[in-house]
């Protein structure tokens, strides 16, 4: 559908036409229809427009013509249309099949493509001093230095504007100073948008000479963009083989095809490296899309992306669902991360999401990891992704040397982690002036409190959950619900002065290096102790340049950073992974392990990681001793194969919440009643069962699993079987297809 189709002024056009279906962008199942006023701009699908809905205005896709389910009388009318231009029919599409597949309304993935502030509304200005045309009345030193401090910074450009602020502290002078000059006419007052432009990406720059190995995956990918077909690639590659430089030339094709490119990063408020990078290779900053960037930069990203004036989008997993123009290449940087999942509100896996929209938009997917999951893994073995490889690091890096602490044998003392001969490793290493990362995936002091007296477990009120101790800050924490209250003495039950810390967290380990190595500098990284994205970044960056002996780190630490000098990584309790029984535990570790390994001897230094555990002989641990990525992968693959787990069969959980535990139960078990649609496709149904965690925020929780084959019809069976549960009672029934977590 094109042009001008719902012009209810258009002479040909009769009195019915004039009715539109749009999808509002709020959690509603739709498209609805919407009546247009004679006199209202003609609408094209695709536009924004402004629409009625349960009493308040929201912002609505133009979807298509008015279905006419509704008599005409009852609808209410567009309240106009948004200047912008309209979604494209690739986003449309893409918006709608990632609901079927997610079993999501249709409202809520429209409202993930247009959720920044002020969409419409003309760019904000702010004052700015511009050249004038007087000679300034009298001279002074200041004023003299503010002058030559603004043609400095003007260069040539005859239009150059900048805040009065921000010219009097480049010129070191009083603002009354610059004040007086635009009073005088030697610089006058301007209003200047405050969404500055994005400045040209420029692929063809001089770039860093790429190896031959490099030069190969980079050909390959760029061919791929090349091709304006979909295809797929898994670009395999340990740490620190150059995955990203030979990424960036996919980038620089999709550049010079003149098509968008978006790259996903997991862990977004770190990547000040990473831009800084892509600044260098294209010779200006691409676009940010998170949830740390202000209103003001959401709203200059998402316009550009949709006029197709952003080039390159580096985003967080939502940034999919921006509304993009054409795009030509999306990259999945470290696409085994489990951060790519997102599960609350519309629950999705942006990996998955990510080759869904490439195959609409004919564009690249470029899958990037050292350590790949199984199911990206697996398409490679079957040919459904081309697979491009980087064997091994750049330049004279080599990879680390795992092995293992059999802390069975080399027991640290009573309430302490760090076992001899792994601190006699630290102690070697940071004499020889190398750093040394001690990794242990937990956060805060210690994640239970117990009564010594009557063994009561300090749990939280509203989750069937223990609270984390965080000692830096004195508090409680639950880490499910986000609950916290201060530090106690006493226990709540029994009034007893003995509760006791049990297990360890990074503040306790920072204790005991403390007081093992008392000289030596240390740092704590763990997401909950930097006051923000950009400290923790700082952080990182004096780390990078030697500010630390010993780093302490949560998972944090595995993803993407480069500490040149550190030579060996301790993984404090490399078992923690494998408790809880989820299918995917050994894959998890497997990962997790060999990319913190993978920090140590990234540069000239060769490096070493260890591995505490009480399981050196579990599969999972042997394969990293040997790095023997394939036979594990193989192995997993085929216990899965054999149980018919995913990427062999389908996976489905149902999760049933509400604050009435009975009625929960009963919607739970009337779904389990009612399930003919699922059997129909052969699917097998597990439970119901309590959660794991059996109460979150004071709501109680059950689950069912869904199992089906591959090909299955599993969503169009799941919509049936929903639609025969009439009376849900309040319970919230949420669907996650693909579930990565059981909890
Ligand atoms: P990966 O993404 O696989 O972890 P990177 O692309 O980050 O690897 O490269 C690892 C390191 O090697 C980085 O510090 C990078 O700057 C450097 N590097 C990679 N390729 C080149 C090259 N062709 N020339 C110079 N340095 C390179
Ligand atoms: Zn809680």
């Amino acid at each position: 559908m094109t042009g001008d189709l719902f012009n209810p002024s258009a002479p040909d056009q009769d009195a019915v036409s004039a009715t539109v279906a749009v999808v509002p962008c709020a959690p509603t199942p739709g498209p609805y229809d919407y009546l247009l006023d004679a006199e209202a701009t003609a609408l094209r699908p695709g536009d924004l427009v402004l629409v009625p809905l349960g009493g308040r205005e929201v912002v609505g896709v133009v979807w298509g013509e008015g279905t006419g389910d509704v008599a005409r009388k009852r609808l209410k009318r567009v309240v106009r249309k948004l200047d912008l231009p309209p979604i494209s029919e690739e986003t449309r599409l893409f918006l709608a099949r990632a609901a079927d597949y997610t079993i999501t309304p249709i409202g809520e993935m429209a409202r993930l493509a247009t959720r920044a502030p002020k969409l419409d509304e003309p760019a904000p200005t702010r004052r700015v001093a511009k050249r004038g045309t007087m000679a300034p009345s009298r001279e002074t030193r200041a004023r003299k230095q503010a002058l030559e401090a603004f043609e400095k910074l003007a260069g040539a450009d005859t239009d150059f504007g900048i805040a009065p602020a921000d010219l009097a502290r480049a010129a070191d002078v009083g603002s009354a100073v610059v004040a007086s000059l635009i009073e005088d006419g030697a610089l006058r007052e301007a209003f200047a948008p405050r969404d500055a432009v994005y400045r040209r990406l420029d692929p063809d720059r001089p770039r860093k000479a790429l190896s031959d190995a490099q030069k190969a995956a980079a050909e390959d990918l760029a061919e791929a963009v090349r091709s304006r077909e979909f295809r797929s690639a898994l670009l395999h590659g340990v740490t620190g083989s150059g995955k990203t430089e030979a990424y960036l030339e996919a980038v620089a094709e999709c550049l010079r095809q003149g098509r968008q490119a978006l790259v996903l990063l997991p862990e977004i408020a770190l990547t000040d490296a990473f831009l800084k990078r892509l600044e260098e290779r294209f010779g200006a900053r691409p676009a940010e899309w998170h949830s740390a960037a202000s209103g003001v930069e959401r709203r200059r990203c998402w316009r550009a992306v949709l006029s197709g004036e952003a080039q390159v989008v580096v985003g967080a997993r939502s940034a999919l669902f921006l509304p993009f123009r054409d795009l030509g290449l999306i990259v999945v940087d470290e696409e085994h991360d489990g951060g790519y999942k997102q599960e609350d509100g519309a629950i999705y896996n942006g990996r998955d999401m990510a080759v869904l929209r490439a195959s609409i938009c004919k564009s690249t997917v470029v899958l990037a990891s050292a350590t790949p999951s199984l199911e990206t893994w697996s398409n490679a073995q079957a040919g459904k992704y081309v697979e491009v490889t980087l064997p091994e690091r750049f330049g004279r890096a080599v990879e680390p040397e795992i092995s293992s602490i059999d802390i069975r044998q080399h027991k640290p003392e009573r309430d302490r982690w760090i076992s001899p001969p792994l601190a006699q490793e630290v102690a070697e290493t940071i004499a020889r002036g190398e750093q040394a990362l001690l990794f242990l995936n937990r956060r805060g002091f210690a994640p239970l409190t117990l009564c010594r007296k009557c063994g009561e477990r300090v749990g939280c009120p509203h989750c069937d959950t223990w609270l984390v101790t965080h000692r830096f800050s004195g508090k409680l924490v639950c880490h499910t619900c986000g609950h916290e209250e201060r530090e106690r003495t006493s226990c709540r039950k029994c009034g007893a002065e003995e509760l006791a810390a049990c297990g360890p967290g990074v503040e306790r380990l920072a204790e005991e290096v403390k007081s093992v190595f008392p000289e030596a500098r240390l740092a704590l990284l763990s997401s909950d102790l930097a006051p923000s994205a950009a400290a923790l970044r700082e952080q990182i960056a004096a780390i990078a340049a030697g500010d630390a002996d010993i780093i302490i780190g949560t998972q944090i630490v595995a993803k993407g950073h480069n500490f040149p000098n550190l030579t060996l990584v301790g993984c404090v309790d490399a078992d923690l992974g494998l408790q809880g029984g989820d299918f995917r535990a050994a894959e998890r570790t497997f990962q997790l392990l060999r990319q913190v390994a993978g920090r140590a001897g990234r540069a000239e230094k060769p490096g070493r990681a260890l591995l505490q555990t009480v399981a050196p002989d579990q599969p999972v641990m042997q394969a990293l001793i040997d790095g023997d990525e394939r036979g594990f992968l193989e192995a997993e693959s085929e216990a899965r194969r054999q149980v018919s787990a995913p990427p062999y069969g389908r996976y489905l959980g149902v999760i049933f919440s509400g604050p009435d535990e009975k009625k929960v139960w009963a919607v739970a078990q009337t779904f389990a009643r009612e399930a003919e649609p699922l059997r129909e496709i052969g699917a097998e149904l597990l439970g119901p069962a309590p959660a794991p965690i059996k109460r979150i925020r004071g709501k109680e929780r059950v689950r069912l699993l869904v199992k089906a084959a591959r090909g299955a019809p599993l969503q169009r069976a799941v919509r049936l079987w929903d639609a025969r549960v009439k009376q849900k009672m309040g319970v919230r029934v949420v669907y996650d297809v693909d579930p990565q977590s059981f909890l």
